[in-house]
């Protein structure tokens, strides 16, 4: 393609922000809710120039810096050229490069990511996936999260679910999971996700059976094998009914895909900042042959623009939210024009998909230059 943009700069800015209110308990790697804690979030504000003055942007989880020798002089176009180079690394680079690059394919195209990929639905029903519980305020106790979930109904949300960790007694987040159930199981969809916190297969067994008792809709990396055991999920399917989700902790799309192949798990998740829009769309297609659904981690952009092109797929996750503190939602401030969050959703708890070129998001640059602590140019 003669007219292909061709990339020219690469710019990265690391961003941080603090956020009140959360912190890590003592002795827990994972953040809650801890009045007067402070705790910092960083990301990765990444522009790629090209020579038709397109530039692509987002804010990236990973720092693409690794990849910009490679993309300099190179068709902007070309996701393909790049998947295949970076499927070979372990981490995030494939997805921060794919990500970026479809926004610069959208606006080259004066389209949407979703119009570029055939995207179909406009409004994506969410889910409340709420913080860590703590050991105080409005996520620390059964009544809590079951007085949360009914204010998320009444938001419009149609399902609800809870990060119980790092909470350290099991009867606690069995009493949560019965006492949702009881509050809320009959109009809402009711999920679980453990993070991989349970330490043995017998306790993410005596938590699969209360999730049983209350109807969940699913159960999500339950115990503390790394979320990628193949054996020890087929046999947790084998005593518990409700369904299980898989996928978030390992990386590539093949080692997702044979989870489902191992009959590991009934749902598969999606992870944008892994495998970018390309790998993620590559997985729904894979599960769609299967005849099983995929489930998209995470909130933002891209995350919307993809799941309006996939029809095999449930809910929108709208991550963390909290009856007392604001959204964990780390890039809500950059944007001119876009947010996540607890009131993000219309009515009936559906968000939309952004019109406009590429994302179709408008960034606040003062903002964004206040949380910049380094830049780094390739060029
Ligand atoms: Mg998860």
């Amino acid at each position: 393609m003669t007219d292909a943009p061709i990339i020219t700069k690469v710019e990265v800015q690391q961003c941080s922000r603090i956020i009140k209110d959360i912190g890590r308990e003592p002795g827990s790697g994972t953040p809650t809710y801890l009045p007067g804690a402070e705790m910092e979030q960083s990301f990765y504000m990444t522009r790629v120039f090209t020579d038709k003055g397109i530039v692509g942007e987002y804010p990236l989880a990973a720092d693409i810096s690794r990849a910009a020798e490679l993309m300099l002089g190179h068709s902007a176009l070309e996701r393909g050229f790049f998947y295949a180079e970076y499927a070979r690394y372990p981490m995030n680079l494939l997805g921060a490069v794919d990500t970026i690059l479809w926004d610069i394919g959208g606006k080259f195209h004066n389209a949407s990511v979703s119009e570029l990929l055939g995207g179909f639905r406009k409004k994506l029903p969410a889910y409340a996936s709420t913080m860590n519980g703590g050991v105080t305020g409005g996520l620390s106790t059964p009544e809590s999260y079951a007085d949360f979930a009914e204010q998320c109904k009444e938001i419009g949300y149609k399902g609800f679910k809870i990060h119980p960790y790092p909470r350290p007694e099991l009867q606690d987040h069995i009493d949560a999971i019965l006492a949702l159930g009881q509050r809320v199981g009959d109009s809402m969809d009711l999920m679980l996700d453990s993070f991989c916190f349970y330490r043995t297969f017998a306790d993410a067994l005596k938590v699969g059976y209360a999730c049983d008792e209350a109807g969940f809709f699913w159960y999500e990396d339950p115990y503390f094998d790394g979320g990628a055991t193949e054996y020890g999920h087929r046999k947790l399917r084998w005593y518990i009914k409700t369904p299980l989700l898989q996928g978030e902790k390992v990386h590539s799309i093949q080692q997702k895909v044979n989870l489902l192949l191992a009959n590991a798990t009934d749902f598969i998740r999606g992870g944008i900042p892994a495998n970018g829009v390309t790998g993620t769309m590559k997985l729904a297609g894979a599960a769609e042959a299967l005849g099983v659904d995929v489930e998209i981690h995470g909130c933002g952009p891209a995350q919307r623009h993809t799941m309006s092109a996939i029809g095999n797929s449930n809910y929108y996750e709208m991550v963390w939210v909290h009856p007392d503190v604001e959204c964990l939602q780390m890039t809500n401030e950059i944007y001119a024009n876009y947010a996540d969050g607890l009131d993000a959703v219309d009515a009936d708890g559906n968000v939309g998909v952004p019109d406009g070129p590429g994302y179709g998001v408008e960034y606040d640059w003062k903002a964004i230059e206040r949380l910049t602590t380094a830049t780094v140019v390739h060029e």
